[in-house]
């Protein structure tokens, strides 16, 4: 019996996420882990150099047709490799790569599978899940009928450390795409210059419909500055056109989980909310103090954001001798 994590790559940078999969996958205790790599011709060495601990094994693919991503072609080869070793769990990242190859190999294996898992349990030869619905507002756990293999997809972001390192062997392993996917890989097409990943931030100052309008988000943005933070929001300000859809933090925009993570004029709603939850320390900014958010905060300053801001701002600038 074994556990795979598929690590997940793009353009030939490993993703955080295979962290979280490697943790995942031990804590199952479900037997040897083995992470593996598909990729282009010449791809895998990088990435497996760069592998997170906590795998037994490394089992390598590498053929032309994994090069990029193509959800077709992971789904094919991991069914193939699949069959041949009989994996107990295959573990893949609730990404889009994810959400693409994981159920179509759940088809091709007619194995029960679970997607956007937030824990996962290995109970009497079963796996269950818990699934975080409603938009979080409820939890629902779900077990999966009993297969030779089962496959799941695991919400980023939920996993402590991972396993002390270790020396995994790491296998090549012969493998052939089929002809008529139904789709190939063209290229990886760069975000515009100056985008940013509010997910990768470890301090997020972030704004919501509080903050009035567009021009006074130069507030929150003399903050991050001070901190050395970045700049996210909450829905209502993307809505309104004051700030990009890529800072948006909520349910239909990103999870994030950084290391601070400052409200400010955010109410708390439970779409924004299940998003940052997970922050280490949570500094809310509301003029309510009934305002939902201090109930997820561990810090809640009542007051006007216009105040409290610029007192934040000399305060900090005082403590790194920048004033
Ligand atoms: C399907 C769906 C998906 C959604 N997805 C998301 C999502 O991804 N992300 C998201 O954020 N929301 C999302 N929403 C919207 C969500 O329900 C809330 O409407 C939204 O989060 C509220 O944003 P807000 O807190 O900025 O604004 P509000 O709820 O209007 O809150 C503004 C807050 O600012 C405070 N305030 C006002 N002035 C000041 C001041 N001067 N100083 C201090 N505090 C002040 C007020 O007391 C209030 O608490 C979604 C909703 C739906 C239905």
């Amino acid at each position: 019996m074994s556990v795979w994590t598929v690590v997940e790559h793009r353009a030939g940078a490993m993703r955080d996420v295979t962290a979280d999969l490697l943790a995942r996958a031990g804590g199952l205790d479900a037997g040897p882990v083995t992470a593996v790599v598909l990729a282009g011709p010449g791809e895998a060495d990088g990435l497996v150099s760069g592998l997170p601990p906590g795998a037994h094994r490394v089992a390598v693919a590498e053929h032309p047709d994994l090069a990029g991503f193509n959800g077709a072609a992971w789904a094919a080869v991991l069914a193939a490799l699949a069959r041949r070793e009989v994996p107990a769990v295959i573990l893949g990242a609730h990404s889009a790569a994810g959400a693409d190859w994981a159920p179509a190999l759940a088809a091709l294996l007619d194995a029960p599978v679970v997607t956007d898992a937030v824990d996962l349990a290995w109970e009497d030869g079963a796996l269950t899940a818990q699934r975080s619905v409603y938009g979080g507002k409820l939890h629902a756990r779900v077990r999966l009928a009993p297969a030779s293999t089962t496959v799941a997809t695991v919400r980023p972001g939920g996993a402590d450390a991972p396993l002390p390192a270790g020396t995994a062997a790491v296998d090549r392993v012969e493998v052939q795409v089929p002809s008529g996917l139904g789709k190939r890989f063209v290229e990886w097409v760069q975000e515009a210059a100056g985008s940013v990943d509010i997910a990768q931030a470890d301090v997020l100052v972030s704004v919501g419909r509080g903050i009035g309008d567009a021009e006074s988000v130069e507030v929150a943005e003399a903050l991050a500055e001070a901190l050395g933070a970045t700049v996210s929001c909450s829905r209502p300000v993307v809505d309104l056109g004051w700030l990009p859809k890529e800072r948006q933090v909520g349910v239909s925009g990103k999870t994030v989980k950084p290391k601070v993570y400052l409200a400010l004029g955010i109410s708390g709603a439970f779409q924004h909310v299940t998003a940052m939850k997970d922050a280490g320390c949570i500094i809310a900014v509301n003029k309510d103090p009934k305002a939902p958010i201090f109930r997820t905060a561990h810090y809640g300053i009542v007051g006007d954001l216009f105040k409290v801001v610029p007192a934040l701002i000399k305060a900090v600038r005082e403590a790194r001798g920048t004033a």
